[in-house]
């Protein structure tokens, strides 16, 4: 019997380097990175077999109790079935007896038939599935390659999905919304409670970096987080403790002195997952959303074949985004929202001035007013402020405001 603290270990596995459909804003086949031409299309099971052998060394060197393994693309549904079901039971077969083998996976749900719906059963596969909002919203951007929305095919998958007692035991449909300030935020998440009934959802933010703001002189991305102020709005008008917005939960447990639920977000959220990127060839890299930073930083000699985890982790990359945890820009040194935002997402602190992560969220504006307003919503509803700034260590940071 393990006795030890769960420690837990995140990677995300790209098991299909290829898509299904074209959205227009993916930042791994239309971004700046085409790594993925010089990947096979699927993983082998040869490369799954060898991954499964990289994680039971890195468990024993590491001490892991938890493996959360993500299983993503291009479009992972793209995989055999059976490919699947073997790669779930060979990841079981090597780990299950030393750590937790937990599966993540995030798709278009294109794809989606009762057959997948067995197996993510089967092998408890936690599904998000990625959708923009209302058909409009949706059908702007998720495009299939003849330019033709996505919306009525992944409502299909999203409803043959909540039609099953399995999954619904397991804790329902998980919907995955990239922020899109052309459409209306109330819209979109009406669109999703009130119509597709979904009561578990996240928003996602693009990957802009210091860059973008240098190319684009007069780029606003306030609209950005006044979407998700409004969605705020919502949700809190809504008042339904069945209805969980990962980005909003997870920000009020840190302004309660919490953990960040996701990793990168917040300022508790180094070292959780995903950490690692493994790609279809079992070639290894920093977490994902790097490669919307500099692709080369992505790049690295070692794969699942030829290293191990402690080597992969000695790289300078690591080293890097290890830095920007410790290294409090000065800006956010002053800021009253340091020990919940932790200046914002790693991708989102990158400026190929420095090469480094050192930086305010180039989301830094909309970021106060988004956990002004949460705090303002927790103290209204009887958190107490003395507890807040204490969280907050506002008085350990000489910082003497109100909220
Ligand atoms: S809100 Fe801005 S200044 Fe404050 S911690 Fe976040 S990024 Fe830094």
């Amino acid at each position: 019997v393990k006795t030890k603290p769960i420690k837990t270990f995140g990677c995300v596995l790209k098991t299909v380097e290829r898509c299904n459909i074209d959205c227009k804003y993916c930042y791994f086949f239309n971004g700046k990175d085409n790594s993925y031409l010089r990947h096979p299309p699927y993983i082998s099971l040869d490369t799954v077999k060898q991954t499964a052998e990289f994680f039971l060394q890195a468990c024993f060197e590491h001490d892991i109790d938890r493996f959360v393994i993500g299983l993503h693309g291009g479009e992972p549904l793209m995989q055999k079935k059976r490919d699947f079901s073997k790669m779930c039971q060979i990841f079981h077969d090597t780990l299950g007896k030393f750590a937790l083998v937990h599966f993540t996976m995030q798709t278009n749900g294109m794809l989606i038939d009762e057959e997948w719906i067995e197996l993510f059963i089967k092998y408890k596969v936690h599904v998000g599935i990625s959708i923009d909002g209302d058909k409009d919203a949706n059908d702007k951007y998720r495009v299939d390659k003849r330019d033709r929305g996505t919306y009525d095919r992944v409502v299909q998958g999203i409803q043959l999905m909540q039609n099953s007692p399995g999954i619904q035991q397991m804790g329902g449909v998980g919907i995955l919304s990239v922020v899109n300030p052309e459409f209306s935020a109330k819209k979109t998440y009406r669109h999703f409670v009130d119509d597709l009934k979904i009561y578990n959802m996240d928003f996602l933010l693009q990957h802009y970096t210091h860059d973008d703001l240098l190319d684009n002189p007069g780029f606003n991305l306030d609209p950005h987080y006044d979407f998700l102020c409004e969605i705020i709005d919502e949700w809190v008008a809504d008042d339904n403790p069945r209805i969980e917005v990962r980005v909003l939960n997870s920000s009020l447990e840190q302004l309660m002195g919490g953990r960040s639920h996701t990793y990168g977000n917040g300022a508790r959220s180094q070292g959780l997952f995903p950490l690692i990127t493994i790609s279809s060839g079992g070639h290894l890299s920093p977490v994902d959303d790097i490669r919307s930073t500099n692709p080369e930083m992505m790049v690295t000699e070692y794969t699942v074949f030829n290293s191990t985890l402690s080597q992969l982790l000695s790289l300078p990359i690591f080293k890097k985004i290890q830095a920007a945890g410790v290294n409090i820009p000065e800006k956010c040194s002053q800021c009253i929202w340091l020990e919940a935002c932790g200046s914002g997402d790693i991708t989102n602190r990158y400026s190929r001035i420095t090469e480094d992560f050192n930086h305010p969220s180039v989301y830094c504006d909309g970021l106060q007013k988004f956990f002004r307003k949460l705090a303002v919503y927790s103290l209204k509803n009887g958190y107490p402020f003395e507890k807040l700034a204490a969280n907050l260590k506002l008085a350990e940071r000489n910082i003497g405001v109100g909220v």
